[in-house]
């Protein structure tokens, strides 16, 4: 007899650098749809590492607001300015590949594209205001999306070497993003596709750690007016003012699950239950990318 697959665990990881806006949301309801549909956990981590990005009270309000949807989250929310010692520990673990360096570039010196590996050969120290960066061999990765196909990404010529730790004195995004998914044993990342090129990257890290892959997920992008991704640092409080059912039923529009017109002015958990009996990626796939909350036309 053959085991059960186990249940899958997700996680919604956001950055408290503003109140969520519509592309934060659909995130968080994909990623809870997604996990809760086969019975898996789901749990929340709030990346607030970036000291210069994180604004004081918007952890907190990011959670009202998962609450106020319905979309309750499993164990202890994980902080990752919690988790310093586990990136150090990884850092360490890294370094002693010989791998990790240390640059001393500027982001201008840096440059807007690949690294070119400037300080690799410098031998020099690292110290207050140098990064780390991690030398990445010449590496054609394919990473398997669930939504986006399979995606290429030529590591060395595309990224080149890449920070695991800041000048500024914080851990990168990368390195912290890889260590907790391991540590908290996610098995499936549902996010925006805006981290789609990022994941050969963190698929590389896991293969330098020994830690597990897991499957991924890169929804599509809601975008403003003029076409650009939005963002919690510029998102207005619009989102907290619209009932909970109404930004729910336009993120389910947006993932193409229409809420039926019976259900109109529903309150979350009646509209989470339709979507757990409906829940498709492959109507994801299928929907129309973009969708206006409290619009002409936006469902009650
Ligand atoms: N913290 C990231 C953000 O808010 C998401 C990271 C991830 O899902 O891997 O955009």
């Amino acid at each position: 007899m053959t085991a059960a697959p186990a249940a899958p665990h997700g996680r919604f990881a956001p950055s408290p650098s503003g109140p969520l806006h519509l592309g934060s949301v659909v995130t968080a309801v994909a990623s809870w749809l997604e996990a809760r549909r086969h019975g898996g956990r789901w749990s929340v981590r709030i990346e607030d590492i970036d000291t210069q990005r994180a604004r004081a009270g918007a952890a907190d309000a990011i959670l009202r607001e998962l609450e106020r949807l319905g979309l309750h989250w499993d164990g202890p929310v994980l902080y990752q300015h919690t988790r310093l010692d586990a990136y150090r520990a990884a850092l360490a673990a890294l370094a002693r590949t010989d791998a990790v360096y240390a640059c001393s570039c500027s982001r201008r010196d840096a440059g807007a594209g690949p690294y070119p590996g400037t300080c690799r050969a410098r031998g020099l120290a690292w110290q207050p205001g140098r990064a780390l960066r991690l030398h990445v061999p010449a590496t054609v990765l394919e990473v398997p999306d669930r939504l986006q196909g399979k995606y290429r990404q030529d590591l060395g010529r595309e990224c080149g070497d890449f920070v695991l730790w800041r000048a500024d004195g914080d851990p990168a995004y990368h390195l912290a993003v890889v260590v907790d998914d391991a540590w908290q044993a996610i098995t499936d990342i549902v996010r925006g596709a805006d981290l789609l090129d990022s994941t050969p990257r963190q698929v590389f890290l896991q293969t330098c750690l020994g830690l597990p892959t897991p499957t991924y997920c890169h929804l599509p992008l809601v975008l403003d007016d003029d076409g650009r991704k939005l963002s919690k640092q510029t998102a207005d409080t619009a989102l907290a003012a619209a009932p909970a059912g109404a930004v729910l039923a336009t993120a389910l529009e947006f993932l193409g699950h229409p809420v039926p017109p019976s259900l109109r002015g529903a309150q979350p958990p009646v509209l989470l239950a339709w979507a757990l009996e409906h829940w498709s990626l492959l109507r994801v796939a299928a929907a129309s990318r973009r969708v206006c909350l409290a619009g002409p036309g936006a469902p009650g």
